[in-house]
């Protein structure tokens, strides 16, 4: 697979030389220009020379700590007009967003609740946006919020119910710490925590998360830093740190604290996110329709150097590439017939319970082992022959084989490992029905259960299992459709 990345880079590169051959002078001379803005490796930091240059005459290169000097923003007057500019805008542009939703009309002691629900509606969505989609999360949050309205609501949920409720956004942990943080407040007396440090005590809720809810719920001066705030702000300030050196993002927390309006901190602070959003995006700002690029310097540098960009801000840092790991994955579907005549609409699929420690933790999937590395079928098949004996006691003596087949394989990608998933379908009699799968002496520390194909389809699965589940339902189409043809077609034959 490796040699195949390798490939592909080396037909672009020699596309882009070839394109370099033919043109003309003044092509010639744009590409020049363009040139100086391609980026070159160093170290894990894509560093553009250019950038470089401009770098050393500003005076925020590394000084003889090491550290990457960033500017204050040390003109009152600016910040003020900063400030004012975003709160202008926000107020005529933002998004409507349930989770921004304010009660109307509330008298005094009603105030208080309403504080306190708009906390954790926010702790909610801002855990739920974390490397998701808004239009993604909106759906999420709404049957969230219909079934557990407040913290006192959720405390009372079990993990099951709150990993139903989060399949398919990914990222399960921040659900588990999500549910463990409410069941901690509500422990501790049910009082919602109101700023920052308190609110850092609460499991699952991290430096941004904390700076969320304070400005917004609880109107407490401090600032949020995400990846839209670092490119707003890198961009304002033309800085060319790599933003994930801790130094670097310290510095963006600075600025950003010396952003944030003391009346509205909450708005200025969603004023940030949403422009970086909405208008500051990554590819294709709208610096035309700015409220602020009067004050944005990396827009500046664009216009008088045709060799900057704004999107030259923030540095792009090469991410690390992902492992690859391989597994092989067997569906097993237990017909309730002890013929094995029944419909599969009268089977049920096997799950096992993942560890509670570790990836997709506590979560339910089709019966899966990790393999140390590609391996053909029949590897696959002895490994999960081992598995299924191991855990279940499952092999020839107790169940029938109707019968057993490859389905193929796909890929599923989390943050930091992309796995090969390959899958089969094994279609079984349990002589003596389900409880055999209990009597397994250590079935205790596995947790498994049974379940219709109809209960399956409603249930909570993690996107990668549901990617499984869909391979199986086409590939039993296929295959039921070739048969009823092959049968027809031996029907005609015989006439
Ligand atoms: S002027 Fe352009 S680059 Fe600067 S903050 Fe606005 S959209 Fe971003």
């Amino acid at each position: 697979m490796a040699g195949k990345s390798k490939k592909k880079k080396s037909l672009n590169f020699s596309k882009i030389s070839e394109t370099d051959s033919s043109s003309s002078e003044e092509e010639e001379e744009k590409k020049k220009k363009r040139k100086k803005r391609v980026v070159v490796k160093k170290g894990n930091v894509r560093e553009n020379p250019d950038l470089k240059s401009i770098k050393e005459t500003t005076k925020r290169d590394k000084g003889s700590s090491g550290v990457v000097d960033i500017e204050d923003f040390s003109d009152e007057l600016s910040v003020l007009k900063i400030r004012a500019s975003l709160l202008d805008w926000y107020d005529e542009n933002q998004r409507v967003l349930p989770w921004r939703k304010k009660a109307t009309s509330i008298d005094q002691t009603e105030e208080e609740e309403e504080t306190c629900k708009r906390a954790y509606a926010v702790w909610v969505s801002e855990i739920m946006l974390q490397q998701t989609r808004v239009a993604t999360v909106i759906d999420y949050y709404n049957r969230w919020m219909d079934k557990w309205p407040s913290l006192h609501h959720l405390a009372q949920a079990t993990q099951e119910e709150v990993n139903e409720m989060w399949a398919g956004l990914g990222y399960y942990r921040r659900a588990r710490f999500l549910l463990e943080g409410a069941k901690m407040v509500v422990d501790g007396g049910g009082e919602f925590p109101r700023t920052v440090p308190q609110l850092l005590k609460v499991r699952g809720i991290g430096d941004y998360t904390a700076g969320a809810i304070a400005s917004i719920a609880f109107n407490e001066s401090v600032p949020v830093v995400d990846g839209n705030v670092v490119r707003v702000i890198a961009r304002l300030k033309a800085i060319t740190a790599n933003p994930k050196e801790s130094e670097t993002i310290k510095s963006f927390w600075k600025l950003a604290g010396q952003l944030v309006d003391p009346c509205r901190p909450g708005d200025l602070n969603q004023a940030l996110m949403e422009l970086g959003a909405t208008v500051c995006t990554v590819t294709s700002p709208s610096c035309s329709s700015c409220p602020i690029s009067e004050q944005c310097h990396a827009y500046s540098l664009s216009k008088s150097s045709e060799s900057v960009q704004v999107v030259d801000y923030p540095l792009k840092v090469i991410k690390p590439k992902p492992r690859h790991d391989f597994s092989a994955v067997c569906v097993v579907e237990i017909l309730d017939d002890q013929k094995g005549t029944c419909s599969s609409m009268s089977s049920r699929f096997l799950l096992v319970k993942r560890p509670e420690e570790g990836l997709l933790a506590g979560l339910w999937e089709f019966p899966s082992v990790l393999l140390d590395g590609e391996a053909d079928s029949g590897t696959r098949r002895k490994v999960m022959d081992q598995y299924l004996k191991k855990t279940f006691e499952l092999d020839t003596r107790n169940c029938s084989i109707i019968s057993r087949e490859e389905v193929g394989d796909c890929i599923h990608i989390f943050s930091h490992i992309r796995l090969r998933m390959y899958v089969e379908l094994l279609v079984v009699n349990l002589n003596g029905g389900e409880k055999i799968l209990s009597e397994k002496e250590d079935s205790d520390t596995t947790a498994w259960k049974c379940i219709s194909s109809n209960s399956i389809e409603g249930m909570g699965l993690t996107s990668g299992v549901r990617k499984v589940y869909n391979m199986i339902q086409l590939f039993k189409k296929k295959t039921s459709l070739v048969y009823s043809r092959s049968r027809k077609k031996k029907n005609t034959q015989t006439k």
